[in-house]
């Protein structure tokens, strides 16, 4: 017999089917063994009846998280039974045969509940059980989704779809980076990307003209609630657009896949706050601007910060970027940039998507000509051989012409957090790192042998 999906009994009733699933709850009553069996469309309750005697007696020794194979009947449940709650509160199955695919040991954490009462490294150790709970169940699946939605967005409006290498040199984004030693060079170093910026720029010096990718980012910072070691990100960039161009293309996308999903967007077009505003009016360059009401239906007030100063000082009192270093300066401060002049006062082409008090996303018009990106690096103290080391290859790819081109992300995690309402980054990741950055169920970081350390060419200090 073809197996049937829990979600589909209700359209099976008075036929024997065969079913796959997880025991969720299972219930003695004696002569009757109620068990709820669960797969991934849904949950039945099912009955083992005594007069089907190997049937009973296996419901007898099955156990919550057992994989069973069920055949039975799919009957109407009697009125006084039916749970109006439960999709499938009208029907039962009742039981002619077990086959037990696979027993469990008592789960070391209940799956049921939703979760948030138990502690996070044993959640994260067990984080294959811990998936099972519904909560997690369906934020993975909201996840899924939104991206499936943001493909078919892009897709329709002419995006090609690429990757880029995650075994790279460095590439700014104001973090730290993840390193990894080359066998191959001992003593050099890959970084993984902070963000695939250069590569995508360089898509566009290739004429690929609108790209897209689901991006991982590697970033060595310190962890926050809403900040991992990796994240994904929606990363698009397009040539020959404005701001303005890049700003209304993101919202339609925004917009079309939220509310496809059922989801309210507070305000459309999305409101234009200036950095300087921002900063006057809320006191940070992220906020909420839901009313209390707005907040306990699930309202989406996005709003866009623009206008943000190109440079700030950095601890050591130096000149670097408050965002990115392939940003285009504002028109009327173009000179300025490329003199090196009244720098506190340079206005970047970037833009910030904010969203009930996060920033989920950002991006600028950016510098094709090479001299304007060269007095970027120049601003922040870099000399020539430290630009051209660095960032040689893209002045080459600018000389070789870069057509205009400007591009935004947008952090998926930040975005599925407002949507499902977590507080947590690893509420919407399937294996998170645990707040003390040591990844889930595997244990990582870990050590290498002598032998591993001798062929990269690495010591260790003692
Ligand atoms: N690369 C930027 C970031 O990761 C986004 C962008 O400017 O497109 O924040």
């Amino acid at each position: 017999m073809e197996r049937t999906l829990i979600k589909n009994l209700r359209e099976n009733v008075g036929r024997e089917v065969l079913i796959k699933g997880w025991v969720d709850v299972r219930r003695d009553h004696g002569k009757l063994i109620f068990i709820d069996l669960r797969d991934v469309s849904g949950k039945v309750q099912m009955v083992a009846l005594p007069s089907h005697k190997e049937a009973h007696s296996s419901a007898n020794t099955a156990r919550p998280e057992w994989v069973l194979a069920v055949t039975g009947k799919v009957n109407q449940r009697p009125e006084k039974m039916v749970n109006k709650e439960e999709p499938n509160g009208t029907i039962e199955l009742e039981i002619t045969a077990i086959e037990v695919l696979n027993e469990a040991e008592t789960p070391p954490l209940d799956v049921r509940g939703d979760g948030r009462e138990i502690n996070e490294e044993a959640r994260l150790k067990y984080r294959y059980l811990d998936l099972r709970r519904p909560r997690l169940q369906k934020n993975i699946r909201i996840r899924s989704e939104f991206v499936d939605r943001v493909r078919q967005f892009l897709f329709s409006n002419g995006f090609t779809e690429i990757e880029t290498p995650y075994f790279t040199s460095t590439t700014p984004e104001g973090s730290r980076d993840f390193v990894v030693p080359s066998r191959m060079y001992p003593g050099k170093f890959f970084a993984l990307p902070q963000s695939p910026q250069q590569y995508k720029q360089l898509l566009m010096t290739a004429g690929f003209e609108r790209y897209f990718q689901i991006a991982r980012c590697f970033r060595d910072e310190d962890l926050r609630a809403d900040r991992g070691f990796e994240h994904t990100q929606i990363d698009i960039e397009k040539s020959f657009v404005t701001r303005e161009d890049i700003m209304r293309l993101d919202e339609e996308m925004i917009t079309t896949v939220a509310e496809a999903m059922g989801y309210t967007v507070k305000q459309k077009p999305f409101p234009r706050v200036s950095y300087k505003e921002a900063m006057q009016k809320f006191g940070a360059d992220k906020f909420d601007m839901r009313t209390e009401e707005e907040k306990k239906k699930g309202v989406l007030a996005f709003a866009w910060v623009i206008d943000f100063p190109f440079f700030e000082k950095d601890k050591e009192g130096k000149w670097t970027f408050t965002h990115n270093p392939f940003s285009m300066p504002a028109p009327e401060h173009l000179e300025w940039h490329l003199k090196g002049e009244h720098i506190e006062e340079i206005i970047t082409q970037q833009y910030d998507l904010v969203c009930n008090g996060f920033e989920t996303g950002g991006g600028s018009i950016r510098a094709h000509k090479p001299e304007i990106l060269k007095a970027t690096f120049k601003t922040m103290g870099y000399d020539d051989a430290k630009i051209e080391r660095d960032f040689g290859h893209m002045l080459a790819a600018f000389r070789s012409g870069t057509p205009p081109h400007g591009g935004i992300a947008h952090g998926i995690e930040r975005l599925i957090m407002i949507l499902t309402g977590e507080k947590e980054l690893r509420e919407v990741q399937s294996f998170p790192q645990t707040s003390s950055g040591r990844t889930a169920v595997m244990d990582a970081p870990g050590e290498l042998s002598k032998e591993q350390l001798k062929e990269l060419g690495l010591k260790l200090e003692k």
